[in-house]
Parts: structure tokens; sequence; C-alpha cells
């Protein structure tokens, strides 16, 4: 699994390293953003629905190994319990998430942003293996030049049985990513800053639903889109955010809030438009009379979803000095 590249959580020194020659940049989260499911809880609900029952009563009654903050943790122990108790294959798991819902209009979305030259990265809370096998059945690993996700491997039960574990993106024993935004296994936020360091994007369009997407949202610039699903908990964050009542953070970037695949596609075609070509030199004029002039071509497509507009009033002075809600 090469292609896959884990970064290291990153510092605020790499933030506002954009240049104008670089790339446009685009992030993908994965569930709910590229695919149109919940990857953990689907393979689950597809395999073992009896998981589902172990996964709700192991947040009750173990909070502290299981609870909130301790997503890849519960997976882990449900995809042993997949491969042990379910009897469920390495074979099986691979094939059933090979048909995981993902709507052709994102897949479009993809291979229209990989002609226009984009930078195409994943930023998912989901894990490398399902992401490697989901993409490698729609035929777009090649789209992708890096995926940060939790990290997962197949190990030998016993028996024959291989089960798949995975771990946290964050190493639980290092020190703390330190943002108070984000789940103690992932800091989309930190990756981000990491991948603007090296790729000194000109934009980046982010994709996203989750409020995991909330904190790399917010390090977004001016010209930047976030593609927030509506009516999912990174839009509904940030509605509150534009009326300012959660977060003295302000936002830069514009929001075009997508429903489905279809108003994702026309998002996409309106931002990576190709810029407008310098006027030609004017022709001769010509030796017999100009053809009548063509009438102006009319699109019955519905217009491209709104942007809900720049959200912030005031811009901080300096990224350094966005301040944060107290605890
Ligand atoms: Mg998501
Ligand atoms: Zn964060």
């Amino acid at each position: 699994m090469s292609w896959l590249s884990r970064c290291a959580g990153a510092s605020k020194q790499f933030e506002s390293a954009r240049t104008q020659e670089g790339p446009t940049m685009v992030v993908w989260d994965f569930d709910w953003s590229l695919i149109n499911e919940n990857s953990d809880t689907w393979i689950l609900e597809q395999l073992a629905p009896t998981l589902l029952t172990d996964l709700k009563k192991l947040q009750q009654t173990e909070p502290d190994r299981f609870g909130r903050g301790q997503w890849t943790a519960l997976m882990d122990h449900l995809l042993t319990l997949l491969g042990t108790r379910e009897k469920v294959t390495r074979g099986a798991l691979e094939r059933r998430l090979a048909s995981i819902p993902f709507a052709d209009e994102n897949v479009a979305c993809v291979r229209l942003a990989a002609a226009a030259g984009c930078e195409q990265r994943i930023l998912s809370d989901a894990n490398e293996v399902y992401i490697d096998k989901i993409l490698e059945a729609r035929s777009l690993r090649g789209a992708f030049s890096a995926v940060c996700t939790n990290a997962a491997t197949y190990e030998d039960a016993g028996d024959g049985a291989e089960v798949l574990r995975v771990a946290p993106f964050h190493p639980v024993d290092e020190a703390p990513h330190g943002c108070r935004r984000c789940p103690p296994n992932l800091c989309k936020g930190a990756v981000l800053d990491r991948w603007v360091a090296e790729c000194r994007p000109r934009r980046i369009i982010y994709v996203g639903d989750g409020s995991g997407d909330y904190c790399p949202a917010t390090r977004l610039v001016e010209d930047d889109v976030v593609c927030a699903r509506a009516n999912y908990p990174l839009a509904k964050k940030l509605r509150k955010l534009a009326l300012n009542v959660t977060d003295p953070v302000t936002l830069d970037a514009a929001v075009a809030e997508w429903r489905d695949g279809a108003d994702l596609l026309r998002i996409f075609r309106r931002e990576l438009r190709a810029p407008k070509q310098a006027a030609p030199p004017p022709k001769p004029p010509p030796s017999k009379p100009p053809p009548s002039k063509p009438l102006k071509p009319f699109s019955s497509k519905p217009a491209a979803p709104a942007l809900v507009g720049k959200q912030a009033e005031t811009k901080p002075a300096k990224r350094a000095t966005v301040r944060f809600a107290p605890p």
C-alpha cells in the first residue's frame, strides 16, 4: 500500500504557504463525502448486523474504552469480532467493500478534477484498507496522490482466520495533538497544514460533511471553497459560525452546500472552469458580409448551488491570532 502516505502531525509554522503557481488542491473527506455511506457501520450492517447491537452496548457499558473519542478502538474491537466470532473472511469483507454506495457524479467529480490537473488527496477517519479497496473497485486509486487515515493491517487470529486491526492515525503513545476541536486519533487541520506546506497550492477545494471537517475548514483562506454536505454536522456548524454564536474564529473560505452527487458535480464544474483567456488580437475585416450573429446558447440546467457566502464579516489580522473558544 505504498501509495498511501501517512503524515506526521503538522505545526502552525506551515500555514499560509500558498503560491499563485501552485496547483488547485482538492481535499476529500471519505464517508458521506466521497462515498455515500459511513463505511465503518455499513460494512458491519451488511456482514454481521448483530455487531451494531454490540456497538451501541459497548459505548454505554465501557465508555472509557469505547465511548466518545474512542471510535477507532471500538472499530478495532468489532472488526476482531467480525473475524473471530462472526467468521467473516478477509475475502468476504473486501468483496462487500467494493459494492459500497458511491454516486456516479462523485466519481465524475474526481475525474473532472484529475483532468483539470488538481492535486487530490483523501483525509479520513475511516481506515487504509477500506479506502484502498473501495477506490480500487472504482479504478480511482491513481487519481489521489495521498491518503491520510487510520492505519489498518490484517492479523492472523489462528485457525486460518485473518482479522483486520485498525489503529489511530495519531499514535496513542505519542503526546496529544493538542487540538480541542478534533478527536484524539486525528486532527485533520494539522494534516491539512502539512499538505499545504508540501504542495503550496494556489487554492483548496475541501469536500466534507462531519464535525471532524470543521477544524480544517477554519484553516482555509480566501478563494478556497468548503463544499459542505447540507444538513450534516459540518454545514450546521458553519451556519452557526456565520451567525457568530459558537466560536470566535472566523471562516475566510466560501461555503458551497450540496445535497447529492449532482449538486457536487455542478459545484465542481463551476469551480474548475478554466480561467478566461485574454482576448485574441482583432482579425482583419472580412471580404464578404459576416454571417448573422449566432444566438446566445441557452442552458436548461439548473443553476449550481449558491455559495452561502463569505462567512466572516471581519477577518483575523493573522491566522496565528485566531482565538479559540474557552473550554
Ligand atoms: Mg465524513
Ligand atoms: Zn484539529
